[in-house]
């Protein structure tokens, strides 16, 4: 295409785009690499009951540490993964090895917890979605009402019939959804209503903009009364303060995750984590 435009230009083989390409190579070697040599692993988080500090479950973060110990942020490696499709079998083995914490945590005295797992929409694209979801249950004995699966906003925008089709068979089966990051995009009111998710989280923008005058917490309350009209719940991310907490729970958000509770931890920290955990003090 460069080429079509004229001798002399080469609008999309300048030096800079050069180097960004190259660099997505790279990255993207390191990713396919690190999944094969299993050095991708989960951390992590938990979800409590913010009226009563009861632990729910945890949402399950991708981590990937490079050999010399320093981390690549999922933001920087998730679009890679999609827009290369490894995020297809990386997927099936965060909701594999979540839904297998799960039975060892009920194996060790934390028993009925919920495991939230992250699901791209590339994932969801994928005709035979439904049925690895069903096998990874039957697999690790897991009932399906044990899983959330957190889907974006852009799930709705699509407003993909395939799409609509495996949330609802998925629904169907008990298996819990949540619309992530719910306010930073743009999801048709009627199409969320439609969807039949089981709950809202707020984006953590929203949960820091509720200490500050201008309108933060109207539009955190407008959010939490929409998820009750059309009969979801609500859970906040990121909460790092005791009067964020205070405030999300006045406002009647049923859920919270944070660092005010607990950071994304490795699966040893974070049994500590809950054996340490006492409701009501934050
Ligand atoms: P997300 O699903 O919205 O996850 C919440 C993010 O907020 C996590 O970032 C978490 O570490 C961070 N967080 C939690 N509590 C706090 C807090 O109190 N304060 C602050 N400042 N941050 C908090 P993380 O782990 O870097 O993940 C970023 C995003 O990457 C996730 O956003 C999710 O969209 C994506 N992601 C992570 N793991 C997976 C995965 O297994 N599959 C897919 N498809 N996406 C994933
Ligand atoms: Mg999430
Ligand atoms: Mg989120
Ligand atoms: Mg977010």
């Amino acid at each position: 295409r460069a080429k079509s435009e004229g001798m002399g230009r080469c609008a999309y083989f300048s030096p800079e785009v050069g180097v960004e390409t190259r660099e997505r190579t790279r990255l993207l070697h390191g990713l396919r690499d690190a999944f094969q040599h299993e050095r991708l692993f989960l951390a992590y988080q938990p979800q409590v009951d913010l009226a009563s500090g009861r632990v729910l479950g945890f949402e399950a973060l991708l981590r990937w540490r490079n050999d010399d110990g320093t981390f690549v942020p999922p933001d920087r490696f998730i679009p890679l993964a999609e827009q290369s499709g490894l995020i297809v079998p990386i997927g099936q083995w965060v909701l594999r090895s979540a839904l297998h914490v799960l039975a060892v945590l009920d194996r060790e005295g934390f028993p009925g917890l919920r495991a939230a797992v992250n699901v791209s929409v590339v994932q969801f694209r994928e005709p035979q979605f439904v049925e690895s979801v069903d096998r990874a249950l039957a697999d690790t004995g897991m009932s399906a009402d044990r899983l959330e699966l957190e889907v974006t906003e852009s799930v709705c925008v699509l407003g993909q019939e395939s799409v609509a089709v495996q949330l609802g068979a998925l629904t169907r089966r008990g298996i819990q959804v949540a619309i992530d990051d719910f306010g930073t995009g743009f999801s048709s009111l009627s199409y969320l209503d439609r969807l039949g998710a089981d709950r809202l989280k707020i984006d953590r923008s929203f949960v820091q903009s509720l200490e500050q005058e201008c309108g933060g917490a109207r539009i955190a309350e407008m959010m939490i009364a929409l998820a009750r009209r059309l009969g979801m719940r609500s859970i906040a991310e990121g909460i790092e303060t005791e009067a964020q907490r205070q405030r999300l729970a006045e406002l009647g958000c049923d859920e919270g995750q944070g660092y005010l509770f607990g950071r994304p931890m490795a699966l040893d920290d974070f049994k500590a984590w809950l054996k340490a955990w006492q409701p009501g003090i934050a």
